[in-house]
């Protein structure tokens, strides 16, 4: 029988992060401060230990991952990639599919490879408490389960709807130590202003990132931690790619190809950064891997977002950041179930897609929900809904090469399960979900307030 996992032993965990900055064609675009100059390491120490600032600016190409954090890695890292070869044949497709499968981690995403890393250096700078926000909860839980293994306190800001919604991921979160609060809450002065605005305020993930920064920005003994977008969560996440090339020379393959869910655009940047670095050197074998970003039609930053600077958050807190951005009070269409709603992109994904680097395309709703319970029947594993726009990428490319009769080989990102999705699973089997096409006229109207910068 011919294997269908590839299982690296607990020695082959990375000792490095690679950072795709030094394989860059231009040095990547700065984040511009309030005075729209560059924003410096001081202004941004309020609520980001120095280990981070410094991994957020570096050009270095390796970075250490410190042993403590490898150590936490061993629970769940190397995860397996796996040939996924009775989807192959449920296609009747000539391509070989394996998928990497991030959904083996103790909060059942891929979140937890930064978590942990920014867990660690927090407890490093002496920092007590750490504030996050969570939309679907997969953060959240990644931040409490990192925050209880380093001793350090976590409270998050959960999206109203969310909270309402997701009971179970609450409890997770609570299980793993940290405080949760329904985001707008009344513990801060933006929540309170949203709340008196609108009692009914249901909340944003933009809204949520707001309340966390201001707490973190107003005590001396909290930090703020973000589960993707920034330079340090991508560096991070690069564990995936870099241990899926070790995963395919056991298996004597190669991907050409590699799909990856794109919401802040970190698990991306996680599985693709490490082979932009072969792609820079002129490929393996002189081949080039086409890296593909996969985004919802209601929420597409890449491929129908302007690149532009704009905040990360929706009140204006952060620095400004150059990407592919919808604008920074853009709110996807509320039948959107499938996760990956955020309003931009991560500065390092959007500077390699405008510079053609990378590719993006963006998938319905049905669509990705159709791929997914085709995949739970070929595979068994139920993937979370932003996964299943990975899958869906990767099963249109398989039937493209059916019709051609390309033997491609297709890697995916499935970044996590969907086991605390299944409301969301349940309305597509109800016939509740449906395609909301790309909200063209909200676009337009959420870019007129990007801010002006000189
Ligand atoms: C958060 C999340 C994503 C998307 O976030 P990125 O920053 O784009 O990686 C994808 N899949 C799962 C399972 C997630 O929890």
């Amino acid at each position: 029988m011919e294997s269908l996992r590839f299982v690296l032993p607990q020695s082959e965990i990375p000792t490095h992060w690679y950072n795709v900055v030094a394989d860059m064609p231009n040095a990547p675009m700065p984040p511009l401060g309030p005075d729209g100059k560059p924003a410096t390491p001081e202004q941004m120490s309020a609520i980001f230990p120095m280990a981070i600032l410094e991994q957020e600016m570096s050009a270095e190409r390796w970075i250490p991952i410190p042993q403590p954090v490898r150590e936490i890695y061993r629970l769940w890292r190397p995860s397996p990639l796996i040939r996924a070869a009775r989807l192959e044949e449920m296609l009747g497709t000539p391509a070989r599919i394996y998928y990497k499968n991030e959904s083996v981690s103790p909060a059942g995403s891929h979140k937890p490879n930064t978590a942990i890393a920014q867990a660690y250096y927090n407890k490093q700078a002496g920092i007590k408490r750490i504030t996050t926000e969570t939309g679907a909860g997969q953060w959240g839980c990644s931040m409490a389960l990192a925050g209880q293994m380093f001793g350090i306190d976590v409270r998050v800001y959960m999206v109203k709807v969310s909270y309402n919604q997701k009971p179970y991921r609450r409890s997770m979160m609570q299980t793993w130590g940290a405080e949760v609060f329904a985001s707008p809450s009344e513990m801060t002065q933006t929540g309170r202003a949203a709340l008196a605005a609108d009692a009914n305020n249901q909340g944003s993930l933009g809204l949520a990132i707001s309340e966390a920064v201001e707490e973190a920005a107003s005590r001396a003994d909290t930090n703020y931690a973000l589960g993707s977008v920034l330079n340090h969560v991508a560096l991070h996440q690069t564990v995936i790619g870099l241990e899926a090339k070790k995963q395919f020379e056991m298996a004597g393959d190669w991907p050409d190809v590699i799909f990856a869910p794109c919401g802040g655009g970190s698990s991306f940047a996680g599985i693709a950064f490490p082979f932009v670095a072969d792609n820079a050197a002129g490929g393996r074998n002189g081949k080039l891997v086409q890296l593909v970003a996969v985004e919802p039609a209601s929420c597409p930053s890449l491929t129908k977002g302007q690149y532009a600077y704009d905040f990360g958050d929706s009140s204006g807190f952060t620095p400004l950041m150059k990407m592919f951005t919808l604008g920074h009070d853009f709110m996807p269409p509320g039948i959107h179930a499938g996760g990956l709603r955020y309003h931009g992109a991560s500065p390092l994904v959007s500077q390699l897609y405008h510079e053609g680097l990378i590719e993006a395309i963006a998938v319905p709703q049905l669509a990705t929900f159709e791929a997914g319970v085709m995949f739970a029947h070929a595979e068994g594993l139920i993937p979370a809904p932003e996964s299943c726009h990975a899958i869906r990428g990767g099963i249109d490319e398989a039937l493209r090469c059916k019709a051609t009769g390309e033997a491609r080989t297709i890697l995916i990102n499935v970044t996590g399960h969907g086991y605390f999705d299944m409301g969301s699973y349940d309305r597509y089997f109800a016939g509740e979900l449906e395609d909301f096409e790309y909200p063209e006229a909200a676009i337009k109207e959420s870019l007129t307030h990007l801010p002006h910068v000189g």
